[in-house]
């Protein structure tokens, strides 16, 4: 197999947007927005291909010559850009935009080739300014093949400073505040509430949910040739995202990138446990220098996992555990703590704030010390 993987799922918001088309009425552009990995790239490109496929219907033909290279990552007028590993080295500008450009061929290429690839990256990634010229540069020329040209911008709240390049945001909101009538621009956010304000007033917002549980452990199934066991436990820990799902799988011998990072949280929720000021402070020596941004924001996520496991079994409500490897762990560590579940609501929150400072420029050993003293006193409190 080669080219995309199959889009799963989404069905009322494919019907939605396949009426705006027919009408006529679909906006020039959209932020598709909802929890990672559920598909919203997959379900921006099957609109790309749905707007640019010879004989539409109710779905993309899927046969005509438009939609066998959108499916191939080949079509000229389908463009997809996505966060990319800031380049290395100088050179003039033109050098680097080309360097990008390269940069993104290969990624496309490797998609093409493994198209269920994990991909949760451990990389500092951002958008740059050259990158988003290329872009603006191609919205302003003619369709190469038929009368309309697609561009999907992945992971979009990446475009706000950090590895990005702020200009990057300016040259992406010119292109939205005069966009060429030929053009659609699609967006994919999981956080919309972290794109510039600028940027999603000008965006019509598109919801899209996580898949059921079955649908997820189906595609693993289908995709990946797994026991429906396995897959089932790993459904589980994904909640309801392909892309979760697949970051858990073992990766070349190796446990998944989100394994790893589930188990780093699992360290953090221990030590928060532990009397001993030692230990908490030893566990944000050793989860804090994780690296870039996503891969902290992450371990913060599964950690709230880990805190409402707890409280879960806690309160005598073991069936609702994701983290069901670890029951008799979390049982135990229950009986400890019996009030973790009295405890959850103010970790939760705790746990929620460290992961909006870890999206700003923070020291992530001091911001972990400081969430474990917090969840500590909470447990003890
Ligand atoms: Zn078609």
């Amino acid at each position: 197999m080669s080219g995309l993987a199959p889009l799963r799922g989404h069905e009322d918001v494919r019907s939605a947007l396949a009426r705006a088309v027919r009408a006529g009425e679909l906006p020039g552009s959209l932020l598709l927005h909802g929890p990672p990995g559920v598909g919203k790239q997959r379900l921006a490109l099957w609109l790309g291909q749905l707007l640019l496929c010879e004989r539409p219907g109710v779905e993309p033909c899927g046969e005509c010559r438009s939609c066998r290279l959108s499916l191939h990552l080949q079509h000229p007028d389908l463009h997809w850009f996505f966060p990319i590993e800031r380049p290395k080295g100088g050179g003039s500008p033109e050098k680097l935009a080309e360097g990008m450009e390269e940069e993104r061929a290969r990624q496309l290429a490797q998609i093409r080739e493994q198209p269920l690839r994990t991909l949760v990256s451990d990389k500092p990634i951002g958008f740059f300014i050259q990158q988003m010229q290329t872009l603006r540069r191609v919205t302003a020329s003619r369709p190469a093949m038929g009368s309309r040209k697609v561009f999907v911008i992945g992971d979009a709240e990446l475009l706000v400073p950090q590895e990005s390049s702020p200009d990057a945001a300016n040259v992406l909101l010119k292109l939205l505040e005069e966009p060429p009538a030929d053009t659609t621009v699609l967006l994919t956010a999981s956080d919309p509430d972290e794109l510039l304000p600028t940027i999603r007033s000008r965006l019509l917002p598109i919801r899209v949910r996580a898949l059921p549980a079955d649908d997820v452990a189906r595609f693993l199934v289908e995709q990946r040739g797994i026991s429906a066991d396995a897959a089932n436990r790993v459904a589980r820990l994904a909640q309801g995202s392909i892309g979760h799902a697949l970051g858990f799988l073992p990766d070349g011998g190796e446990p998944g990138p989100l394994e790893k990072r589930r188990a780093d949280a699992r360290l953090l929720l221990d030590a928060a446990a532990s009397p001993r000021a030692e230990a908490r402070f030893a566990a944000a020596l050793r989860v804090g220098p994780a690296g870039a941004r996503g891969v902290f924001s992450d371990v913060l996520e599964l950690l709230a996992v880990w805190v409402r496991d707890l409280a879960a079994v806690a309160a005598g409500a073991a069936e609702t555990v994701v983290n069901v490897d670890a029951l008799p762990e979390l049982e135990a560590l229950a009986a400890r703590l019996p009030d973790a579940s009295a405890a959850a609501p103010r970790m939760v929150r705790l746990v929620e704030e460290a992961r909006t400072l870890a999206h700003g420029n923070v020291n992530p050993q001091l911001t972990l010390a400081n969430l474990l003293r917090g969840l500590s006193e909470a447990l003890s409190s």
